[in-house]
């Protein structure tokens, strides 16, 4: 049987944040699949770009230099993915080491609140699934919650211990959303909504969110995402039209085990919504 791979897939994670596969290896995995064109989108970080690089001409693959900005807007956590930025410039660069700075005290927190429930020891239980010490993400709490028994699974230890309004969840102000584009900007990008469809916002708000973003100066959103159920593929590509946004693709992709996705494993965008790649 033959699978559609698409030939981008903008949006992946490699072990310079919480993925578990080296920059490299996710690229030469990305190739044998069928991926042309793969963006490296490690969360707040890009020193896994200059490895990926090496691997994507090995491979004979284009490698669009990306990042996952943690961004706080209106008090929700959004995720604003650069794609084609340059990893050397200064503006990104320092805005993204501010990003990363806060996370460890944040982590201190998570750990806190889940000793609170009975959880002892979790920085060190997340820490031991951590490949960048400045870069400790949920996923790793995620990990020893699952491995420790705690939890079935990642969703379970996200439901029970980790997202919004639960024991180890600890309140963040990460770079606000015009930040986040102007950091891109300046390192010569493209700003893109990640996964829209996660993010919880009545209407009005998600309406407020698009045109603020567009006005801003951010370019698109994923559409076709490993976050987004195939039903909201269509309603995610009128959004994108009516707000004058490009439609990205990306499987979020984290690790073979970790993700609902693997590299390219993405159908094509709804036909009419006009796609990022012209862009880039
Ligand atoms: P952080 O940036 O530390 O808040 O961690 C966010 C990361 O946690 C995401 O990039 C995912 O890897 C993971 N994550 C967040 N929510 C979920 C969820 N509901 N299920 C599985 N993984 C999640
Ligand atoms: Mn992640
Ligand atoms: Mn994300
Ligand atoms: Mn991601």
């Amino acid at each position: 049987m033959t699978q559609h791979v698409s030939h981008f897939d903008l949006h992946t994670h490699s072990t310079r944040s919480d993925g578990v596969m080296l920059p490299g290896d996710v690229v030469a995995r990305a190739a044998l699949r069928g991926v042309k064109a793969i963006a490296l989108t490690d969360h707040d970080d890009i020193s896994g770009l200059a490895e990926a690089r090496v691997a994507a001409d090995a491979a004979g693959i284009r490698l669009i230099d990306g990042v996952e900005i943690s961004v706080s807007w209106q008090g929700h956590t959004l995720h604003v993915v650069g794609l084609a930025v340059d990893p050397q410039n200064s503006v990104l660069v320092y805005g993204l080491r501010r990003n990363r700075g806060g996370r460890n005290g944040r982590a201190a927190l998570i750990a806190a609140g889940l000793a609170k429930v009975g959880i002892e020891n979790a920085l060190e239980g997340a820490n031991a699934y951590v490949t960048n010490p400045e870069l400790v993400s949920r996923a790793h709490f995620a990990r020893f919650l699952v491995e420790t028994g705690r939890v079935r699974n990642t969703q379970a230890a996200f439901d029970r211990y980790l997202g919004e309004g639960k024991p180890g969840y600890a309140p963040h102000l990460w770079a606000s959303l015009a930040e986040s584009v102007e950091w891109i900007a300046a390192a010569g990008g493209i700003a893109v909504i990640a996964h829209p469809g996660r993010y919880k916002l009545d209407d009005r708000t998600r309406a407020a969110l698009l045109g603020e973003f567009r006005d801003l100066g951010g370019v698109g959103i994923e559409v076709v995402t490993g976050s987004h159920t195939p039903d909201q593929y269509g309603y995610w590509a009128k959004r994108a039209s009516e707000f004058g946004l490009l439609g990205s693709v990306g499987s979020d992709f984290h690790g073979p085990r970790e993700s609902y996705k693997d590299l390219g494993d993405l159908p094509p965008l709804p036909s009419g919504c006009p796609p990022i790649w012209t862009r880039l």
